[in-house]
């Protein structure tokens, strides 16, 4: 600028013109328009004598001129003097008059020699002066933003992508073998050929189907088959790959999204680079693929210095003889098996030294999981740069145990457990339980009842008898067991915590535990038999026990119901049962065993003088466990004999009656079972066998 701002600001005063003054008075009374000035700035240009500078007054009040703006049209230059203001500003003229449409015409107005002096220099397309001035003046940014972007683009090229290598020859070639593929088939009989996409060629076939999934005879990879008359083209599932190359003194991770159109004979690969990761000697650098250019991504973003990005874990790797550069960036790296992404595992290993320790220590997989586990890298942060072993929270001696397996942080955990409990446990069982996802917090309450070695049996067991996984079994046990708890159950007992079918013994919980249900069901029961509650009571004479066993009467309804929801069994649920408690035909008691005398076991159908009519447990079945059982059993009825009344005696003799009658009427009518082990059985045996009499 030759001209200083002082000798712009001493060049004449524009003054505004008549038709300036007469336009700014103009008012527009129309519709919504009430009293609203026509003009909302009206322009006046003079030449500034001797030189290439023009000056425009603009004009709000017909007295003086708001603001200034200079225009030097062949520099591209221009600023304006507010004189309300009283400052000089870059500010563009639709910013600083902004003017309303009426009409579909702008407001602003400008005299005919304004005009054409403007449309002459400015050398742009406009209908008034404003707009010629706020074309300009737009033209001017962006002309300074593009030279601003260009600048920003050489440097980006001159400093970093002018030193990223071409891709490698093979690489768009195993890029189309990523992901799915297929083979397209003529619907024919007899197909014997198809077009294989991974292989590009004519393949054998054996007995296509549309959709259905195989393998390739000839590239053995698996591939799905399309029926040519049903389907001629496919999109492949989308997704990223990523291009690691070695870059200056370091490594480049080039990314690109991935998609591919296959149809008979013929593909179209789809393969754009979308980002660049760069580590060198220098740092971390990342650039994005934005409208034709690489932008910095890191600018604005609150980037700390250390890089990670969880999703490019799932990525697939090109690594391109990256051996140099990971030498030169002194990276472990090259001892893994690489399955980690590189950028990743670079970054985790230049803010924690434990993951070089590891990969040389020959721990590679953990190495990869510090890289890779959210949990694992938690742990490393509070990890002081010492001893391996130390660091780790373990000893020499389990760390050559953990060396020995390849372990990972699973296993490590585990044998931090283990010397925190200063025990040892089976390497292999360590081994199966890290793989299997469990750690030692998923069984620690096990532990402390049943040692690690029969523990890891019975869950083994319980798998198979259950078929669940072992983590499933875990889970299992863990309800279990709290509900157990709740259900005050003896949890001390290897019965308990140790049950043969942990899968029984937990739905067995469930139905207990949800009382609810039972008192529902036994509210409705009693309305319907309103005198087994007391009749129940009157049992408690009969009650014994021994060492070994006991016989315990039900409360009420809700007892008989709850020992038949546990055992499964159908006493429960028949009307006749309840007829009979009413009736004081039979009753139901409760054998049990003496440790365990609120764990329900076998119910017995008892008439009043002794005579045990049925017993049942699980499922309507009867245990070999029973047998030794039976010697209790007879000593019972023995003992009611004995406390027997007047009346009791009078209800056996009816009962015993009764029942003679119904076999016989049974055995008349050839009634069989109908399901459990003994169907088809005719049903007066299975009674008459199960009966015991009282002597
Ligand atoms: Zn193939």
């Amino acid at each position: 600028m030759s001209v200083t701002k002082n000798e712009l600001l001493k060049t004449p005063e524009i003054k505004p013109t008549r038709q300036i003054i007469e336009a700014l008075a103009k008012r527009i009374n129309e519709g919504y328009y009430k009293n609203v000035p026509q003009y909302a700035v009206a322009l006046r240009c003079q030449k500034v004598r001797g030189e290439e500078i023009y000056k425009i007054a603009a004009f709000t009040n017909p007295k003086t001129a708001s603001a200034y703006i200079f225009i030097w049209p062949k520099e591209n230059k221009y600023i304006t003097w507010d004189v309300e203001e009283k400052k000089w500003r870059t500010a563009m003229i639709w910013y600083m008059f902004p003017v309303r449409y009426y009409r579909g015409q702008e407001k602003s107005f400008s005299s005919r020699p304004t005009f054409e002096m403007l449309k002459t220099v400015l050398k742009v397309e406009g209908k008034t002066a404003y707009d010629m001035i706020a074309k300009w003046q737009q033209g001017i940014k962006d002309r300074i933003r593009e030279d601003k972007k260009q600048r920003e683009k050489d440097r980006i090229n001159k400093e970093y992508m002018n030193f990223v290598k071409p891709e490698p020859k093979n690489f768009r070639n195993w890029a189309r073998k990523q992901y799915d593929q297929y083979i397209f088939y003529d619907y024919a009989r007899n197909v014997k050929t198809g077009w294989c996409t991974r292989c590009n060629a004519i393949v054998p076939v054996k007995k296509p189907k549309h959709r259905k999934e195989a393998y390739c005879q000839n590239c053995k990879k698996k591939i799905t088959f399309i029926c040519n008359s049903r389907k001629d083209m496919i999109w492949t599932d989308g997704g990223r790959l990523t291009l690691v190359q070695n870059f200056k003194d370091g490594i480049i991770a080039r990314s690109y999204t991935y998609r591919k159109k296959v149809w008979y004979k013929g593909e179209q690969l789809f393969l754009n680079e979308v980002t660049r990761q760069m580590i060198t000697s220098e740092g971390y650098k990342e650039f994005e693929y934005d409208m034709g250019s690489w932008k910095d991504a890191l600018k604005g973003s609150n980037y700390q210095g250390e890089y990670y990005t969880w999703w490019l874990n799932d990525e697939i790797q090109y690594l391109d003889h990256i051996s140099s550069g990971l030498k030169k960036l002194r990276s472990s790296y090259l001892l893994t098996d690489r399955s980690v992404n590189v950028v990743n595992y670079i970054g985790a290993e230049q803010t924690h030294p434990v993951i070089e320790k590891c990969a040389k220590a020959g721990l590679t997989k953990l190495a990869n999981e510090f890289v890779t586990k959210w949990d694992a890298k938690k742990v490393l942060d509070s990890v002081a740069d010492g001893e391996l072993a130390k660091d780790l929270g373990i000893d020499k001696m389990r760390m050559g145990r953990l060396r020995k397996q390849n372990g990972g942080w699973e296993l490590l955990q585990w044998y931090q457990e283990e010397k925190i409990n200063d025990t040892i446990w089976d390497d292999e069982i360590l081994f199966n339980f890290a793989s299997w996802d469990i750690d030692y917090t998923d069984i620690d309450g096990m532990l402390e009842k049943i040692p690690m070695t029969k523990l890891y049996h019975y869950l083994l067991k319980q798998s198979k008898l259950g078929t669940m996984s072992v983590r499933q079994v875990v889970q299992t046990w863990n309800d279990y067991m709290s509900m157990a708890t709740r259900l005050k159950m003896d949890t001390d007992k290897s019965m308990v915590y140790m049950p043969k079918d942990l899968h029984r013994a937990h739905n067995d919980c469930i139905d207990l535990i949800n009382t609810a249900r039972v008192e529902e069901e036994a509210k409705k029961l009693r309305k319907k038999w309103p005198k087994v509650d007391k009749n129940c009571r009157d049992l408690k004479k009969y009650e014994f026990k021994d060492k070994k066993y006991c016989i315990v009467a039900p409360k009420g309804v809700a007892d008989i119901y709850r020992e038949g929801m546990v055992l499964r069994h159908c006493l429960h649920t028949c009307d006749i049962y309840w007829n009979r408690i009413t009736e004081k035909i039979t009753f139901l008691m409760f054998l049990r065993k003496a440790d365990s005398p609120d764990t329900p076991w076998y119910t017995l159908e008892v008439e009043p003088g002794g005579n045990i009519r049925q017993k049942r447990t699980v499922g309507d079945n009867q245990n070999p466990d029973l047998k030794e059982a039976m010697p209790f059993l007879k000593k019972w009825q023995k003992h009611i004999q004995k406390i027997m009344n007047d009346e009791d005696r009078k209800l056996a003799e009816r009962s015993d009656k009764q029942r003679r009658e119904n076999y016989k009427e049974i055995r008349k009518e050839q009634k069989r079972v109908w399901h459990g082990k003994l169907q088809g059985q005719l049903l007066a045996d299975v009674l008459e066998a199960d009966f015991m009499a009282a002597i």
